[in-house]
């Protein structure tokens, strides 16, 4: 069960229950997801039959204590994410929207009421979750969106278009933001599948996390009940404190893809024979090897002193984004140098890691891009904005 690409002992910086979480995500992702993992990625389908086997390992939910959570240390469900992720990307980001993004925001803006009627069944996986910020025009500048929630009697109207919306074709539960057009501030509300005027139509012909059903969202005049406006989301920022802990929980996703990318080529060039000898006896190949394996030190290093960090409550945005951003760039040029090794094989996606090169693509630009990261964490360090290239002078709000 040691992981070939764990070369510095990462396990001796982990506690006994985050070790057996280790072993116990590992164990089900090998068994249950590995073997299908392909043909349901082609097909560009999601395999519901696993979501029972997510749910029995306890981590939807992560930090997320009470409510039937799992209440785990950052560190625990960042390990957990990069298990997946090193066996299949898809399910690792089906979680990561589920838990990190739909369920953190009720857990940290929601009312008890909300807590404890959606959150206990989410963490079980019986119900799943979707998180609805980007809009066809909004991206990157998302604090800009259009998306309208207007006061009526007894809740509230929503109308608007979202868009790459993950789980949001089959969601149970949407956590949608939506702008207040009284105060112009952006608020959150909990909207439940089939709500009447609810529309997702899933995105075809992406390619990378090709089993995540991403959609397009139209919410023609949706009503949602006051008890479902998120009492916490009261503008933009209230969004920051749950993005914090999602960059870091989606900075361990191309960690965990480089482990696993670094375990397959490991393998496949001892077994794979060319000029008689192992493709792992010619030096280019060994350093392309070595190459990997140290991104993969300083990847986990650099992830795990995020966790830390954010434990003790000192971590900043800017170090999120700075981890979010290098820990992506140099998963890019692991996967690369994964890709070549297995020659022919690598653009095959029964072998993972031509699927797993893919896999990163969206991830390098989800859950704010390269750019963007490396601006926030750059504000952070030189105290200048830098988004908006004629107005330095306005106040950034992303
Ligand atoms: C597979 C997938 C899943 C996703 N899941 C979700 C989800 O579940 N929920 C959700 O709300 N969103 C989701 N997203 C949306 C995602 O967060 C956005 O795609 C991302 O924020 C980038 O926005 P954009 O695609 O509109 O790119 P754009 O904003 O159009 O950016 C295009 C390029 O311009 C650069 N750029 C833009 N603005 C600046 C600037 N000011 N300075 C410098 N460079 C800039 C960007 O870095 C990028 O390189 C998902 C996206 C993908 C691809």
């Amino acid at each position: 069960m040691i992981a070939a690409s764990d070369y510095y002992n990462f396990d001796d910086l982990l506690t006994s229950e985050e070790k057996a979480l280790r072993m116990k995500v590992r164990e089900c992702m090998e068994k249950e997801v590995a073997p299908i993992m392909a043909e349901y990625w082609e097909k560009a389908e999601f395999p519901f039959d696993v979501i029972p086997k997510l749910g029995s390992l306890r981590v939807a939910g992560g930090t997320i204590k009470g409510y039937g959570c799992p209440g785990l240390s950052l560190t625990g469900s960042a390990i957990a994410t990069a298990e997946m992720a090193r066996v299949d990307a898809s399910c690792s980001t089906f979680i990561l929207v589920h838990s990190s993004l739909a369920m953190l925001t009720i857990a940290l803006c929601g009312s008890e009421v909300q807590k404890e009627k959606y959150l206990p069944s989410l963490a079980q996986l019986n119900t799943v979750a979707c998180w609805a910020l980007t809009e066809p025009d909004y991206g990157s500048d998302a604090s800009s969106l259009r998306t309208t929630a207007t006061k009526v009697k007894g809740g509230w109207i929503l109308d608007g278009q979202k868009r790459w919306i993950g789980n949001s074709t089959f969601a149970d539960v949407l956590v949608v933001f939506a702008r207040n057009t009284i105060t112009n501030q952006i608020n959150g509300y909990i909207v439940k599948k089939n709500a009447p005027g609810l529309k997702a139509t899933k995105i075809e012909n992406k390619i990378g996390l090709r089993m995540v059903q991403n959609g397009d969202i139209l919410l023609n005049k949706v009503f949602v009940p006051d008890e479902d406006r998120l009492p916490g989301v009261n503008s933009f920022q209230d969004t920051s404190k749950v993005l914090a802990v999602s960059r870091v929980m989606v900075a361990w996703q191309p960690i965990g893809i480089s482990m696993g990318v670094y375990d397959m080529c490991h393998r496949y060039l001892k077994e794979r024979k060319q000029f008689g000898a192992p493709l792992a006896a010619f030096q280019i190949n060994q350093e392309k090897l070595i190459r990997m394996l140290a991104n993969v030190q300083a990847m986990v290093l650099m992830g795990w002193r995020l966790c830390k960090l954010y434990e003790s409550g000192k971590m900043t945005a800017g170090q999120a984004s700075l981890g979010k951003a290098w820990i992506t760039l140099k998963a890019r040029e692991t996967v690369a140098l994964g890709r070549e090794l297995l020659g022919g094989n690598g653009i095959l996606a029964d072998f993972l890691v031509a699927k797993a090169f893919c896999d990163l693509e969206p991830i390098y630009t989800y859950e704010g891009t390269y750019e963007i990261n490396s601006l926030v964490a750059g504000r952070e360090v030189t105290g200048v904005a830098s988004f908006k290239p004629s107005a330095s002078s306005q106040r950034s709000r992303l």
